[in-house]
């Protein structure tokens, strides 16, 4: 499955965040696999549709889809020159699909932080630096070798001029996702710049319930998406009843706790999606990737279902939502049959038709 890597300077509050993450107990047949490693933080995706699948189907259980983050050693300044944890950070942010930044906005005496002073964009900017240094490096190791080979292939020419174009960015100092750079032709490289990139504003009280620090915060790392939550208390959320929770979540500014976000934020930088199945046993949500066409999806539930796809009875959430049984809904032709080219929504309730 995918994963966002958790990377930050130190004292930021990454392992208190990512302590909550661990304490959220995903349900342990949510998650695919026997045994959660222990740098493995999972949560659920909310999504109260599942709710109403359940009312509608009457069934037993509600399996959300789940997100997976990895902690991953504290960077520090010099990690693009192997120092301190500096290679094994680098490698074990290579493995990442995404990069999730926690940056520290609260202040608390305390709490020393590294650089003398709270200033969430420089350290922004300080862990963008060392992936951008990194990159570099990688670049000026590959470079004349591409172009040593693009004298004898002529269909390598484009690779090395996209090589030069995402090495000027770098340059510049933006991160190859900061810039909207078309990193495909360049893949074979697996440069970090290139993943998506999502901030968690580690925040208190202050800054939570004001909202034009916060979108000025946003818009600074745009276009990557941004949560803002107080690491200190996802953890005791969890311990509080729904009442509870609520009543401290209304104190803070929040409409949801700061996991919650944090999923959903994860699940859409990571560029997925989820479809939904039903019936009384359970009403689940399968994660797929945007664009999966129905097989594709077929295939998370089991490899046989894409094997032996045969079509996909679909219905929209919103269309059985509206009409309240499945019998009403294809009463009303909302409920279409597609074939193997058919792309997945976001939200499609389906059964799959299978040769076994
Ligand atoms: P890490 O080095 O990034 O893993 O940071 P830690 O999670 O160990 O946090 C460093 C210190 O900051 C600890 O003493 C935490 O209790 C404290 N801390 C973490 N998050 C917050 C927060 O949101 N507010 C305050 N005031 N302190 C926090």
């Amino acid at each position: 499955s995918l994963t966002l890597g958790i990377v930050g300077l130190p004292n930021v509050g990454k392992s208190t965040l990512f302590n909550a993450l661990t304490n959220s107990e995903v349900e342990a047949a949510n998650y695919p696999f026997a045994t959660i490693e222990p740098n493995v933080g999972v949560v659920n995706l909310p999504d109260p549709r599942l709710n109403r699948l359940a009312e509608i189907f009457g069934s037993e259980r509600i399996l959300p889809a789940t997100v997976s983050f990895v902690d991953i050693a504290g960077i520090v300044k010099g990690a693009s020159e192997g120092e301190g944890m500096g290679n094994q950070f680098l490698s074990n942010i290579r493995e990442a699909d995404a990069i999730c930044q926690v940056v520290r906005v609260f202040s608390d005496e305390d709490v020393v932080h590294v650089a003398g002073k709270v200033d969430p964009l420089a350290d922004i900017d300080t862990v963008a630096t060392e992936l951008i240094l990194a990159d570099l490096q990688t670049i000026e190791k590959a470079l004349p070798r591409l172009e040593k080979d693009a004298r004898k292939n002529k269909d390598l020419a484009e690779t090395v001029e996209s090589v030069k174009a995402a090495e000027a960015v770098l340059t510049d100092g933006k991160t190859l996702f900061a810039a909207g750079f078309d990193t495909a032709p360049i893949r074979e490289l697996h440069l970090m710049t290139a993943k998506p990139f999502l901030y968690v504003f580690n925040a208190d009280e202050g800054v939570l319930t004001d909202a034009d620090k916060r979108a000025e915060l946003a818009a600074a790392v745009a276009p990557a998406d941004s949560v803002f939550l107080d690491a200190k208390i996802e953890s005791e959320l969890l311990e509080l009843d729904p009442e509870d929770q609520a009543e401290m979540l209304e104190s803070i500014g929040q409409d949801e706790p700061g996991l919650d976000s944090l999923a959903r934020a994860g699940f859409h930088t990571l560029g997925l999606q989820t479809y939904l199945t039903a019936g009384p046993k359970e009403s689940r949500a399968w994660t797929i990737r945007k664009g999966d066409t129905a097989p594709k999806a077929a295939g998370v539930i089991h490899t046989d279902f894409e094997k032996g796809f045969i079509k996909a009875e679909i219905v929209s959430f919103a269309d059985l939502d509206a009409n309240g049984t499945m019998a009403a809904a294809k009463a009303a032709g909302k409920v279409r049959m597609e074939g193997k080219d058919y792309v997945m929504n976001d939200g499609d309730v389906v059964e799959f038709r299978f040769n076994v």
